[in-house]
């Protein structure tokens, strides 16, 4: 790689910021904005909704990485112009969207749970409150705008290697990956299309990066499959969640089992399942064992004290094989057995991926 080439990976991301705030004297928002682009690790430029379709048209160099657009646009009056703009969040990212197919717009919040917030939140890529830029700004950023990029390019479509590589997907788990994959992007990112009756030539949708991005966020670091949070990976392994995080995960090499792909460094950590039951099968097979329920060979394997034992949430025996939700509490999720779990209703089953588990009462 030449020393320009090097120099142009490392630039930092460029961020427009959609918002009508910026201008009032003690706006909170151009202090964060100023705050974010003292960390030197990004480079955030103000917008005003006004001027936005202006902006749009012109010759843009460089493309910004990201855009933010804030949910709270109102019809309203540019200060100085003396215009009235009738953007809200959700047309002003389409008018981005139109222009900028292969780039991420996050929807920026003040509370997430605003009705409307919900309702758009499809539309981006990401919703984020004011409370979490103002905390984690500059790495949610700066982490996720390098790996959209690296997203973006790729060359081969058309390919699922690349697609492997960016999740960085061990061997163990390559053949569960292929199953969830949705059948658009089976044989890669890229759906191939003819162009012409006489045409043959293949070649793919732009927003095809866009939409394995969506994917990778909403449904496979989300659901329960391929990968599995800290709870599941516990269960699977008979020991409580507690003396996972705090001893297991400290005391042995199981870190290799860690997912690494794109956008790990701004969602909380998951675990390859099919790695982690490589991780014990491995160790099981120099003392002679084979694994059939890994909730009850791991223990015995690293020793696992009695207390720190996963024990299933409704009939308090040993040996839950799942995660099971509590029905008038979503947020409450703990260890069940098949027989003391059923699934979840309020689910639309997800082809490949597991479903999910309410808690019987
Ligand atoms: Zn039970």
């Amino acid at each position: 790689m030449s020393q320009q080439s090097k120099k142009a990976t490392h630039r930092k991301p460029l961020i427009w910021w959609i918002d009508d705030d910026f201008d009032h004297e003690s706006s909170d928002r151009r202090t964060l904005l100023e705050i974010l682009n003292s960390t030197g690790r990004v480079q955030i430029v103000d917008i005003h909704p006004v001027d936005l379709g202006e902006k749009l048209s012109s010759n843009i160099t460089p493309i910004p990485d990201l855009f933010l657009v804030d949910f709270k646009l109102i019809t309203g009056q540019h200060p100085d112009k003396h215009i009235k703009f009738p953007f809200m969040a959700l047309p002003a990212g389409g008018m981005i969207r139109d222009k900028f197919p292969e780039r991420p717009i996050y929807l920026v919040s003040a509370v997430i749970g605003e009705e409307q917030a919900e309702k758009d939140a499809d539309f981006f890529d990401r919703v984020l409150t004011l409370q979490k830029l103002t905390a984690e700004g500059a790495d949610i950023l700066s982490h996720d705008a390098e790996d959209y990029t690296a997203i973006r390019r790729v060359k081969n479509r058309l390919d699922i290697k690349p697609i492997l590589r960016l999740l960085a997907v061990p061997s163990a788990s390559t053949d569960s990956i292929k199953r969830v994959l949705p059948e658009p992007m089976r044989k890669g990112m890229g759906q191939a299309i003819q162009k012409g009756m006489n045409d043959i030539k293949l070649t793919y949708s732009k927003a095809s990066g866009l939409y394995f991005a969506q994917w990778v966020r909403r449904e496979l670091l989300r659901l329960p499959g391929p990968l599995y949070d800290d709870l599941y990976s516990a269960t699977l392994l008979g020991m409580k969640v507690k003396y996972f995080k705090e001893k297991f995960t400290l005391k042995t090499n199981v870190e290799g089992c860690l997912y690494r792909g794109v956008f790990h460094r701004t969602t909380s950590r998951r675990w390859w399942q099919a790695a982690l039951l490589e991780f014990i099968s491995n160790i099981a097979a120099k003392e002679g064992k084979t694994v059939t329920d890994s909730w009850k060979l791991a223990p015995e394997i690293f020793k696992v004290p009695e207390e720190e034992l996963s024990k299933c949430v409704v009939c308090d025996l040993p040996w839950p094989e799942t995660v099971g939700e509590d029905l008038h509490n979503r947020d409450r999720r703990e260890p069940a057995h098949w027989r003391c779990s059923l699934d979840d209703p309020r689910r639309q089953p997800q082809v490949h991926f597991e479903t999910t588990r309410i808690l019987l009462d």
